[in-house]
């Protein structure tokens, strides 16, 4: 057991909240930049930091985690529609 037994659904759904949740934090400073929303620059630079944190720990995760338990390659298609086989290897995917 390496405690790796994860179901992809909720890898990718823990990968989708770090990706979104940096996008959304830096889509809300360049709004703010851009005078459509009222934030403080404190608020802003939090927002920033939070933003590349996620971004960074989604891709983090991607590399070390969104594998294919048998091959260990990285699943393809990130942002899409996953299958229940492994692209490379044809083996299913738990
Ligand atoms: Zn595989």
């Amino acid at each position: 057991m390496d405690g790796d037994s994860m179901k992809l659904l909720k890898k990718k759904m823990i990968l989708d909240i770090l990706v979104i949740g940096g996008i959304i934090c830096i889509t809300l400073v360049r709004l703010a930049r851009l005078g459509e929303v009222e934030l403080s620059l404190c608020a802003q630079f939090v927002l920033v930091i939070m933003g590349i944190i996620l971004l960074i720990g989604g891709g983090v995760y991607l590399f070390r985690k969104y594998r294919c338990p048998w091959c260990h390659r990285i699943y393809p298609g990130v942002f899409t529609v996953w299958t229940e086989e492994c692209p490379h290897c044809g083996d299913k995917i738990e």
